[in-house]
């Protein structure tokens, strides 16, 4: 297919390059050229605005930080709807608030484009390996379209409903349990830390209770103490904890879990740790008990 793809940070170089390699032509474009540059020698075209990048293709994907980024390269000058063709699909695959998706799911369809949000699990690692975790939500002939996309992106695509705002809140809340199991982490070792006790023990044990890749890497990382380079960075994590709150909140369900983390980020946050990988929340436990 002919592609275009907007934002290659952590996570869209590595989808970007894997689309391309599965032998679709990719036309690349990022805020910051070097790293549209360096997706050339995987074959990307590489566009000077995200409207170039739109032009023609049948579909484009945004892999961008947040709504703020996402509003300027989608309605912003030279931004991508002032390109896209009619029929053409928007894919927003960053984690954007379930309000924005409504706007965008709107918007396009007033100028009848198509629209899908489809964010996902996984860490840039799994990004650049295609085994990313895709959760897609919007009309089924759109999915139906682009699902081959998204085997090239991810090991599992999950439906979530035919509203595109509805894959937005299933990866906020999927956000949310991860979170809250580096804060559990994050207080557990601190304590055995405090105590004395030797923390590999009880990751040993939690490998074997749970066997998930969310308590093992992330369980590595905070008994490494090692949150640098950061895969997601805890500011992104900040965000999408905010966006789980204000989804939660329009619907009436409250979630006092998330209250407590959005605190605990930012206490990490105002201790400069922004750009650490979110895993880095562990710190405030350890700070608090004076490890
Ligand atoms: P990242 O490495 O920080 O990349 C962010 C991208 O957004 C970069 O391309 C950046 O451009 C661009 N950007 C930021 N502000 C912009 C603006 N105002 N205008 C235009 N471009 C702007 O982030 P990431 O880790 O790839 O995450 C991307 C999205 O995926 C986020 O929504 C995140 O929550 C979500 N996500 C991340 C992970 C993860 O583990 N990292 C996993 C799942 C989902 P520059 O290169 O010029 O800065």
């Amino acid at each position: 297919m002919k592609l275009g793809f907007i934002g290659l940070g952590h996570m869209g170089s590595g989808m970007a390059r894997n689309l391309a390699a599965a032998g679709h032509e990719v036309t690349v474009w990022n805020r910051s050229r070097e790293k549209a540059e360096a997706l050339t020698s995987a074959g990307a075209l590489l566009a000077s605005s995200p409207a170039e990048a739109a032009q023609g293709a049948e579909a484009v994907f945004t892999m961008l930080a947040d709504d703020h980024a996402t509003e300027d390269a989608v309605f912003g000058a030279k931004g991508l709807v002032s390109a896209l063709h009619a029929g053409a699909i928007h894919i927003a695959s960053s984690t954007i608030s379930t309000e924005f998706a409504r706007h965008l799911a709107s918007e396009h369809a007033k100028r009848k484009q198509g629209y899908l949000s489809a964010p996902v699990f996984g860490r840039p690692e799994a990004a650049a390996a295609g085994k990313l975790l895709v959760v897609v939500a919007g009309a089924k002939e759109l999915i139906d379209r682009v699902k081959p996309l998204f085997d090239v992106i991810g090991r599992a695509t999950f439906i979530a409903g035919a509203e595109p705002w509805q894959a937005n809140l299933v990866k906020v809340c999927g956000n949310l349990t991860i979170i809250a199991i580096i804060e559990t982490l994050g207080e557990v070792f601190a304590t055995l830390k405090k105590s004395g006790v030797e923390p590999g023990v009880l990751m040993d044990a939690i490998n074997e209770l749970h066997g998930s890749p969310v308590y093992k890497n992330y369980g590595a990382m905070i008994v490494r103490n090692q949150f640098e380079p950061a895969g997601f960075a805890l500011k992104l994590g900040l965000k999408d904890v905010r966006l789980v709150l204000k989804a939660a909140d329009e619907c009436g369900a409250p979630l006092p879990l998330a209250s407590l983390i959005h605190d605990q980020l930012l206490a990490a946050l105002a201790n400069g740790q922004g750009d650490k990988d979110w895993a880095s929340l562990a710190q405030i436990a350890a700070r608090n008990a004076g490890v």
